[in-house]
């Protein structure tokens, strides 16, 4: 298919969104929708050029993992073993919680098919016949329109036995979720599945050699099978040809905080925080101190024009000392407390603990969470600063997964921007910045 024009800049006025293309079509949910706009047709490529030269496409692609992560897709999809005999299962992680994170939930509830096709070409690839969705409990709407949607494709023969007379057959199931954060973590979310405790469990093995009941497994976020649709579509040089030179193609940023058009915004990689904060989200709406790049587990960003004219890709954001994580960016007002701010990512992971491991769940869930709680009471008392920062040293890297890690990446670069707020607190009980009133229950 002739691709759509290859985004430059978010300036640009023909910019041409894929990933979101449907989104805001009649009834864009629906088969006679997605049919309208292309859909399976990628399927249908994908059938023609064959398991191994769909891998090959999505590894010259160049897509990484919507997750947060950033691994490469096709790599990670060439780790499934070839004539091994045994049954290969494909996954997806739909369990989107990570805080300022909310794009797999519209591309679920507005384009499902778009996944759907996605699955089926990387089952295909991956010699899987069978694929699980697994979605976070609270997204109800999206539950159900991913539910009618795989009812559709199984009706119209794009689910099954011999798919399109392809003789691949595969189908998908949705397993929903029931709140817990933890359950975004892959190796939880196969144990949930599986009817067990969601708790992590140890890499390696990772589940290429070992998943879900043991079987090789590959599990992918939303936004990254909805990706494959696009490549297999356009083809692997389109994609290619947006972005940067390591970070390809284009991603769903999302803005939440103040700003005049807070949503979701797909702009290619390493489109600048100005461009996204001013062109499309119509700017702040009063002073900013802090960016949050990529959801609540980066590390905080100060509001400044440097930080404004940084790239929002994996290396960009690295260099600058954060990450890109799932480009769910918030801005945090100058007016806030940044404690207070802090404190309630705090008390968000120390919830969602899941309790395995002693340094996450004594040090996030018990004594991370009080010692903010103190400093917000104006309880606060001198050295307590100092005490949270050595609490990271004895937490950091040394829990089992990447929760509590999480956490610290808030707590350690708010301290290193705002000191002089943390001390306030901790020194005389006052803020510099009163909260307004948003967490009274403090
Ligand atoms: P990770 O780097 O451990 O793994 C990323 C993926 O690559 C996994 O699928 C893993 O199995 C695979 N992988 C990594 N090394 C591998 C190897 N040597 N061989 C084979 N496969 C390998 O990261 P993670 O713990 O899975 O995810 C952390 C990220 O999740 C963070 O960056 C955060 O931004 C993000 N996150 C997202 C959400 C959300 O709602 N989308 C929520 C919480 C966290």
């Amino acid at each position: 298919i002739a691709p759509p024009r290859p985004v430059t800049s978010g300036k640009d006025p023909r910019f041409a969104p894929t990933l979101y293309a449907n989104v805001g079509r009649p009834e864009s949910w629906t088969l006679s929708s997605y049919l309208l706009s292309g859909g399976y047709q990628a399927v249908q490529r994908a059938f023609a050029i064959g398991n191994d030269a769909v891998i090959d496409e999505v590894k010259k692609s160049g897509l990484r993992g919507r997750g947060g992560a950033g691994f490469a897709t096709g790599l990670k999809w060439s780790f499934m073993p070839l004539n091994d005999g045994k049954p290969h299962l494909i996954l997806c992680n739909a369990d989107e919680s990570e805080p300022g994170t909310f794009k797999d939930r519209y591309l679920m509830s507005e384009d499902p098919h778009q996944l759907i096709e996605g699955m089926i070409i990387g089952g295909f690839a991956m010699r899987a016949s069978l694929g699980y969705i697994y979605i976070r409990g609270e997204y109800v709407q999206a539950a159900e329109r991913i539910w009618a949607a795989i009812q559709e494709a199984r009706e119209a023969g794009f689910l099954g036995k011999n798919i399109l007379g392809s003789g691949f057959d595969f189908d998908l199931q949705v397993h929903r979720g029931a709140g817990a954060y933890i359950c975004g973590e892959e190796t939880a979310l196969m144990n949930s599945l599986e009817g067990l405790r969601a708790n992590p469990r140890l890499k390696p093995p990772f589940p290429a050699a070992s998943g879900l009941y043991g079987l090789p497994t590959t599990i992918n976020n939303v936004e990254t099978f909805c990706a494959a649709t696009q490549i297999l579509k356009y083809g692997w040089e389109w994609h290619a040809g947006m972005g940067t030179e390591k970070s390809k193609g284009t991603k769903l940023f999302q803005i939440s905080g103040p700003v005049a058009r807070p949503g979701i915004y797909e702009l290619p990689l390493g489109t600048t925080f100005r461009e996204l904060i001013f062109d499309w989200a119509g700017g702040p709406l009063e002073d900013i101190k802090v960016i949050i790049p990529g959801g609540s587990s980066c590390m905080m960003l100060p509001y400044t024009e440097a930080i404004l004219d940084t790239g929002m890709d994996y290396e960009a954001l690295a260099a600058a000392g954060s990450s890109l994580g799932t480009g769910g960016v918030t801005l945090i007002p100058k007016a806030d407390c940044i404690v207070n701010a802090t404190w309630n990512i705090v008390r968000f992971y120390a919830h969602e603990s899941c309790g395995k491991c002693t340094p996450c769940r004594e040090g996030i869930g018990s004594w991370m969470v009080k010692m903010y709680e103190k400093q917000v009471r104006g309880q606060g008392q001198p050295g307590d600063v100092q005490l949270i920062l050595d609490m990271c040293d004895n937490i950091g890297g040394r829990s089992f997964c990447a929760l509590a890690d999480a956490c610290l990446s808030p707590v350690m670069s708010s301290i290193k921007l705002f000191r002089d707020e943390y001390d306030s607190l901790a020194n005389t009980g006052k803020p510099i910045y009163p909260a307004r009133n948003r967490w009274r229950d403090a």
